[in-house]
Parts: C-alpha cells; structure tokens; sequence
C-alpha cells in the first residue's frame, strides 16, 4: 500500500461510509456475537508476506463489521452517545493523514492556536463567564485526573510531586454517591486512596449533595487531623443524571478554602441552550470544569474540553520542562502538553472546528432540543402505560423506567426484558440501579436520530415487554 494507491482506496472507503450510515436502521443495535468469535477468525501469528488491500478490506467487512455494536446507529439509546459527525470525521481525516504531534506551539502553531480559540467558542456557547482557559483532554477521566492532581498538590502547598504523600497529612475528597468510576480512579491514580474518597448523601429529586452533610464532613475531618483538598461535583451522572447544587456547594467549597471540580462529561453539551443553564446554576464559581464534545455534540471521540480557572495551578502540577522540551525565543505561547499529563497529543481542536462551523450552535441545539423533546414525549407515553412505572424523571434526555407484571420479581423481569430488546436489535438500551432496583435507562442522543426513531423505540420496547416470556423457577 502506498500513497498512489491511496486515491482509489480513499474513495473506496468514503462511499463505504456513506452506505453505512445510510443502511445503519437494517443493523441490529448491539453487536450480536458470542465471546470468543471474532478472536476465533483471526490468525493467531501475524503475515509474514504482504496481503492485498482488497483481502484486508473484504475481512474487515466479514469478521470485524458483524462484531460491532453500532454508535452511530440512529436508535442507540444505551449509556450515553458517543456520536461522531460527519463533518468530525472528515476532520479526523485530515488529522489523520497530516499527523502532527501537538505536544508544543512549536510542534504544530495551528494545532496549539486553534484549540486555545475554538475552547473559547464552547467556553462562550456553554455560557462559563470569561476568565476561563480550556484545553483539550482526550477523555472526561483524564480531565478529572488532571483536576485532582491540581486540588491535591494545591492543598499540599506544592510538595506531593516532590516529596511523595508519605509524612504529608491525608488528604480527603468529597463528592456524591452519583459520582462517575472515573471519580474513584483518577483518587486512587493520584494517590489519594479511596477511603479519602467521601461519599455525601445525596437528597431532593436532583439526587444532589447534601450541602449541610457536605460541610459537616469537612469540619468533622478538619478536627479529625485530615487535610481537605477539594470537591467534585456531578452535573448529569451517569446512572439517572443526578444534579449536584452548585449555588449550595459553592459557599462550602468557599467557606473551607476547597478547590471545586464540576464533571458534566455528557450534560456540559446541553449548555449550549440557555435554558438548560439552569442545571448548573453556580458554575462560574468552579475551579475546573469538563464536558465532553464527544458525547452528545458530535466532535468525534476522543475529545473532552477541561475548562479551568487558573492554568497557572495546572500548569505548576503537571509541567516538566527538560532541554529538549524547551522553546527558546517564543515568548507568550502555550505548550498544551503541559496541561495535560500524557506528552503526546492529537490535533483535536480541528474537529470542534470542523463541527461547529458546520452545522452552527443552531443547528447543534436544535438537535439537543429534539432529543429532549422526543425523550420527553417516550417518558410520558411510557409512564402513561398500566404497567410501566417512570422511577426517575426526564433530566434533559435521559429517564429510567420499569416494567411491572404480577408475580414476576422487579429486577429480574426488567434485566429480562433489557436482554431481550438488545437480542431483538431494533433499538439498544442499558440497565442501571436506583435506590437499589434495577432499571432501564433510556437516552436519546445519536446524531442522525429521528423522531420516528424514539417512536419506534416506544413501540419495541412495549410489544417486548408484553410478550416477555418469563423463565420459571
Ligand atoms: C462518560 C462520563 C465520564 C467518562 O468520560 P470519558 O471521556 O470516557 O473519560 C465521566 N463522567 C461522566 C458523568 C460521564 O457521563
């Protein structure tokens, strides 16, 4: 394969693409393989003789495509989406093909002066006031550890990267009990231990932190010999889209001298629409804040917008400057790999680019603003249903409900019917846990979904469950 053949393959894989997504509704949802199959395909030593492109190209069609659970399929409304616009793709593309590494200004200027400008675009389209600088993560988890990182060297006046955490006081974290795993992992990451983790009640239809217990654990730490580092707030978890208070949070976080982390990975997007602010009322009081553009928005993954308050303190935990590293003669620039803990980063800021002048902020909320009507109007028609219960509200578009049929245990009966959808393939659900019952979770997010698409769901999800057989015993 080289560059001369890379026209005819280029088209090739382009009108690929397009039948794709345009034969995306005849797929089943969730990839339907056993364990096991796909690896079985595959030789277990590597080529030693060139293959053709066209042997590659027909395995990928044959073994890869039929294990894949489809995305970008229209009615995708598991977890949350990871949705990647067309016109993010082609960015990726070129991205791809061009390929510069944008670790320093000087290791690619357009890569470094576009992400600061297009991270000022969403800074403005999400409504966070001035005086924030964003930088590109590749994922929410990596935002969230670059944010303790900074809470626990500020709270340690600087000195856990040099002397360790051994002889320091223990450092203590608050969050909720709706907090995101990637809470627990960058704690644990940053050698914080997961007991220093404490977990506040949540309270209210919001299932939001308890900002009375939030500050009676930080005085009982305090007196207790602890050292408090910082908070982390959820705005949209990921389980039912629990709401933390930011206007309750924020005069603790104050009150305690606490850096505040507010992780709204899947919900940051709907700020693009000011009346979905209201969720995170408080917000311009944050420390940091991430939300991922390659969720709901359409940037195609991986690319996650960390905004903070001070990069100064970011900066003063996370860079290293060897010779090699060092930018002489360029005053005023930013070297983004010292905002982020891998060296090595990918030109992401091209595809917010690509994406946003593409479809414009109207185009962008008018898609948000569909999904949270069509899941809206699906939350009434299935609460409306003898023997469907909503047990969480609509939060922008994602809701969980239950089936109820008499003599058949709860949980049992919805982890039935969740398989049995997802076997069906029409539309793709996931389950989560609610106060301890099961549920199904239902979020409509995928870029090309339609309002039929939410119907259909309606109707899978109903004629499956009547006709639900229930194994016995
Ligand atoms: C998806 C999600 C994350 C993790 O995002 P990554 O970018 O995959 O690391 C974190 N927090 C919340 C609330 C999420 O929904």
């Amino acid at each position: 394969m080289r560059w001369s053949d890379f026209a005819q393959w280029g088209r090739r894989v382009s009108d690929w693409a397009v039948n794709y997504h345009e034969g995306l509704r005849d797929r089943p949802v969730r990839a339907q393989t056993k364990p096991g199959e796909v690896a079985a395909a595959l030789p277990v030593s590597p080529p030693d003789a060139a293959e053709s492109m066209e042997t590659i190209f027909a395995d990928f069609e044959t073994i890869v495509m039929p294990g894949i659970t489809h995305w970008q399929h229209p009615r995708f409304f598991a977890y949350f989406p990871a949705n990647a616009a067309p016109a993010s793709v082609l960015a990726e593309y070129l991205v791809s093909t061009v390929a510069p590494q944008c670790m320093l200004w000087q290791t690619s200027p357009a890569a470094t002066e576009m992400e600061t400008v297009v991270l000022d675009w969403l800074r403005q389209a999400i409504g966070l006031p001035e005086g924030f600088a964003g930088v590109i993560q590749d994922s929410a988890s990596s935002a969230t550890l670059a944010a303790v990182l900074t809470m626990r060297e500020r709270a340690l006046g600087w000195a856990g990267n040099t002397s360790g955490l051994a002889g320091q006081k223990q450092l203590r974290v608050y969050c909720s009990r709706e907090v995101h795993t990637s809470i627990d992992r960058a704690i644990w990451v940053a050698g914080i231990g997961e007991e220093n983790l404490r977990r506040i009640p949540a309270t209210g239809a919001n299932r939001g932190m308890d900002a009375d217990a939030l500050d009676k654990a930080i005085r009982a730490d305090i007196a207790d010999g602890f050292l408090p580092a910082g908070i982390i707030a959820c705005i949209g978890g990921t389980g039912v889209g629990a709401m933390d208070d930011l206007t309750a949070i924020m005069p603790v976080a104050r009150e305690h001298g606490l850096y505040v982390h507010v992780d709204a990975a899947w919900a940051g997007a709907a700020m693009i629409c000011p009346e979905f602010r209201h969720y995170w009322e408080g917000i311009e009081d944050a420390d940091s804040v991430v939300f991922n553009p390659h969720k709901w928005l359409g940037a195609q993954f991986d690319c996650s917008a960390h905004f903070i308050r001070s990069p100064d303190d970011l900066v003063r935990t996370l860079a290293i400057q060897p010779e090699y590293l060092k930018t002489h003669g360029a005053e005023g620039i930013i070297n983004y790999s010292e905002w982020s803990v891998p060296l090595g980063r990918r030109f992401r800021a091209l595809k917010i680019w690509f994406l946003v002048r593409a479809y414009g902020l109207d185009g962008l909320r008018e898609m948000i603003r569909n999904h949270v009507d069509w899941s809206g109007a699906l939350a009434r028609r299935l609460g409306a249903e003898p023997d469907f219960e909503i047990v969480t509200d609509p939060v922008l578009s994602l809701f969980s409900f239950r089936y109820m049929r008499d003599g058949a245990e709860p949980d049992a009966l919805n982890l039935a019917l969740v398989q049995a959808i997802n076997d069906d393939g029409r539309i793709y659900l996931t389950q989560t846990r609610v106060d301890g019952a099961l549920v199904i979770r239902f979020t409509v997010g995928a870029f090309s979904a339609t309002e039929e698409d939410v119907k259909t769901a309606g109707d899978v999800i109903v004629e499956i469950a009547r006709n639900l057989e229930m194994p016995h015993g």
